[in-house]
């Protein structure tokens, strides 16, 4: 019998979010013990429910979505995408120019594979959405990472960015909400990245699917809005809004001028054929979900799930000796940062000790590819009693934990 090894293509996929301390929280459930699991940003799981007239779309759309829809998704869905993109002036986005997809996951590898060749180089932050930098290397290229500054909110350091930049990059990764940050970027700091985009050449990604999930009264801008003349492929879904990760509905549009790109969209058109079509239930509900006024407002403002929760966790974290967090302005993470008290040399380290002493499963700043070993990423979904079990305990820990 031949035993078979994993593809060398996956060499340099670093995808630290899973690994050691994932594998070792399974096999403390195996044994039974019950962990806290502050580190999936799966809405469904913490007992979120997707809005009815979302699930009653899906119900009545079974029967007729049974077979494959038009390799870019059903035009009914792609007509409301085209609108939504209107409405956030998003600009030269027509019914060609969109693409559904399983989840922006399987559009972001997507994107990646049908622009890269051996070599070359595309920004994405640091810390990331580590899927941007796990398919950037799958397709061949290389992931440079621009510091994203948490003394100025978290908002990406536009020097270290350009200083960055080599005749080999294509593009700018730009995650607005952030995930793992949950910052929200101001139209300044955007114009700033449009402006690098505009001088060196390159391609705009903007993932954008936590837009709709915007605490205090900001506004999220979009990327594209401020920058027309050039390409921008921007990212957005509904696993988050609409609480329906599991349906899997994401889109990809491109935006802007187009002119440049005529090899590229071929390529994007192959992949996308290749894989004959995105979910087709799941896109039924686009209309629906994009057209009815935000369905996440009430658990975002004042007196909402997620603004309490955003509020105990950011006043907790500070309140601990040696932490601190930056308040997050959108989505449902918070990445703070431990001091020099604490001696930690290796963060991956201080995330096993800590689950196996306080059963708690929180990321590793270095699974967001963030350098050095003083942040972790806590997703505050969990309802508040879960969320206040867990700052006693990690209060607790950070007491005596030094490495
Ligand atoms: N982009 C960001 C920044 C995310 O945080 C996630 C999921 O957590 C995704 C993309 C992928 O979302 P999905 O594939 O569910 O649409």
């Amino acid at each position: 019998m031949k035993t078979f090894g994993k593809s060398h293509k996956l060499d340099n996929v670093c995808y630290d979010i899973r690994g050691p301390v994932m594998d070792a929280a399974s096999e403390m459930e195996a044994r039974g013990e019950t962990i806290l699991k502050l580190n999936i940003g799966n809405p469904a799981y913490f007992g979120f429910k997707a809005p009815d007239n979302v699930i009653n779309m899906i119900e009545n759309s079974l029967p007729d979505t049974e077979g494959y829809s038009d390799s870019k998704g059903l035009k009914s869905a792609r007509e409301a995408i085209v609108r939504y993109c209107k409405k956030k002036n998003i600009p030269n986005v027509g019914l060609n120019d969109v693409y559904t997809g399983n989840g922006v996951s399987e559009l972001i590898t997507m994107s990646m594979q049908g622009l890269l060749d051996n070599g070359d180089e595309i920004l994405v932050p640091s810390p990331d959405y580590p899927l941007w930098t796990a398919s950037v290397t799958l397709a061949g290229g290389t992931a440079v990472h621009y510091i994203c500054d948490e003394k100025a909110h978290w908002y990406p350091d536009l020097e270290d960015m350009e200083k960055k930049i080599t005749g080999r990059t294509k593009g700018i990764v730009v995650i607005n909400p952030n995930n793992p940050t949950g910052s929200l970027y101001p139209k300044e700091v955007l114009q700033g990245i449009a402006e690098l985009a505009r001088k060196y050449g390159l391609i705009l990604f903007a993932d954008e699917i936590y837009d709709r999930l915007v605490m205090d009264g900001k506004v999220h801008t979009a990327l594209a809005s401020l920058a027309p003349d050039l390409l921008t492929v921007s990212f957005n879904g509904l696993s988050k809004s609409h609480l329906i990760a599991g349906y899997r509905c994401g889109w990809m549009c491109l935006c802007g001028d187009k002119s440049k790109a005529k090899g590229y969209i071929e390529g994007i058109n192959l992949l996308s054929a290749m894989r004959l079509c995105s979910n087709v239930p799941a896109q039924s509900v686009i209309p629906t979900a994009l057209d009815d006024k935000n369905n996440s407002e009430d658990i975002l403002k004042p007196g909402g799930r997620i603004y309490s929760q955003r509020e105990y966790i950011y006043n907790r974290l500070n309140s601990i000796p040696g932490i601190s967090a930056q308040k997050p302005d959108a989505a449902f993470y918070v990445f703070p940062k431990m001091d020099e008290r604490f001696g930690i040399k290796d963060d991956e380290k201080f995330a096993l000790d800590f689950l196996r002493e306080k059963h708690i499963l929180i990321t590793h700043g270095g699974g967001f590819h963030w350098e050095k070993p003083n942040h972790f990423r806590i997703v505050y979904l969990p309802e508040l009693d879960v969320l206040k079990e867990a700052c006693d305990r990690m209060e607790e820990f950070f007491t005596s934990y030094r490495q």
